[in-house]
């Protein structure tokens, strides 16, 4: 696979990968007083023009794999990450824990391709917060805490350049993803509606061909709805008479098919958000694992916003 370099400024380029492909995610090249990485799962050819350069800092976005494959392979830069994502980026056993093997046991470890993919795990040196600028000398970073994706899921926005670097908010057709067991819906709704009242002229996201500069505020808006049309979905399948989350996970509300054996895992803890959501806005209860709607409450008449 072949990355593109594409430069923003005179200290910024966009080391594109191919969209949407596993392990592969965009990274931001800060070439400046201090040289940073952000995400390093580049694409061979990009790796190998990264160790020509000099790198001090990698700054991790959130725990995921695929934004961290060459994070063992740069040991020259320090990694710098939110501290809600930090546990998680050292330790392959506290890694697999977000991924609920708690819950279905060494069956969803199994489907991993942590070995196949030869990922090796490090540990993180330095957090990073909400609001804090990183300076690395003419070009400054301001670090946004976008959570619920992962806890710790931050962007980058970039003030000189009037861009957003929006990390896994990231326009898939797809939609947003939050199958850990940490992710929370809640958390990405705000942190989608964060970005959209932004307003960024330019936007970066992990996984789509970039920079994006017209309609963002459409197209994430029509990003964050996709939330919604799932939650409607999960309304409809209570209405039918599905009651607990596998009867619910069956119905492929949000993979439409489950390709590879991991994603109805995936899928039990999408839904799981769902009807916790329903929940707490007072639409939903539970009686013994099993979920029902409050009398009254339909498809037809629901409003999730
Ligand atoms: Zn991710
Ligand atoms: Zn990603």
């Amino acid at each position: 696979m072949r990355s593109e370099l594409k430069k923003l400024s005179q200290h910024v380029s966009l080391l594109e990968a191919p969209e949407y492909a596993f392990p592969y995610c965009n990274t931001i090249l800060v070439e400046d007083d201090l040289c940073c990485l952000i995400d390093t799962s580049v694409t061979d050819d990009a790796f190998h023009y990264l160790r020509t350069r000099r790198l001090d800092l990698i700054i991790s976005t959130h725990y995921h794999i695929d934004h961290n494959m060459h994070n063992n392979h740069l040991l020259q830069a320090k990694i710098m990450a939110h501290e809600a994502d930090f546990p998680y980026l050292g330790s392959r056993e506290r890694f697999i824990t977000t991924l609920g093997v708690q819950y279905f046991g060494e069956d969803l470890n199994r489907y991993l391709k942590l070995d196949k993919l030869h990922y090796e795990f490090r540990e993180p040196h330095e957090t990073m917060i909400d609001g804090k600028v990183i300076d690395l000398g003419h070009t400054r970073v301001e670090v946004l805490h976008l959570p619920g994706h992962t806890p710790g899921h931050c962007g980058f926005l970039f003030p000189d350049l009037g861009m957003v670097f929006s990390t896994d908010l990231d326009l898939a057709r797809f939609g947003p993803w939050y199958g850990n067991v940490l992710s929370d819906v809640n958390d990405f709704i705000n942190s989608i509606d964060r970005v959209i009242a932004m307003k960024p002229e330019m936007l970066i996201t992990s996984h789509a061909t970039g920079p994006i500069t017209s309609n963002i505020q459409v197209r994430m808006t029509r990003f964050r709805d996709v939330i919604y049309q799932r939650e409607k979905g999960v309304v409809e399948a209570l209405y039918r008479g599905k009651h607990t989350l596998w009867e619910i996970v069956d119905e492929n509300i949000i993979y439409r098919r489950f390709y590879e054996p991991q994603m109805r895992y995936f899928e039990w803890f999408m839904i799981r958000q769902h009807v916790q959501r329903l929940e707490k806005l007072g639409k939903v209860f539970c009686d013994n694992d099993r979920y029902y709607l409050y009398d009254g409450v339909r498809p037809s008449n629901i409003n999730l916003a």
